[in-house]
């Protein structure tokens, strides 16, 4: 993916108030500034509890840690 020479892997992000930590080109950890866990999330899923939500109703719903992801990714 040539996108991939803007965002390096094994590096953190800071997007807001989240962190974006990319394992692979599709595939990042996501740790939000008050939260315990990490999230893990790709371009299109998250498991964070909004996106389990919303995505039922919303196919394309895109939660904040995958908007965090597609922009460190320059998808959007
Ligand atoms: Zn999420």
């Amino acid at each position: 993916m040539s996108n991939m020479d803007k965002a390096k892997l094994h590096e953190p992000y800071q997007v807001g108030d989240l962190v974006v930590y990319l394992a692979d080109e599709n595939l990042a950890y996501v740790i939000d500034y008050d939260c315990r866990y990490e999230l893990t999330t790709t371009p299109d899923s998250c498991d964070c509890c909004t996106f389990l939500f919303r995505s039922r109703i919303d196919p394309k719903f895109q939660c904040r840690h995958i908007k965090a992801l597609r922009s460190v990714l320059g998808l959007d």
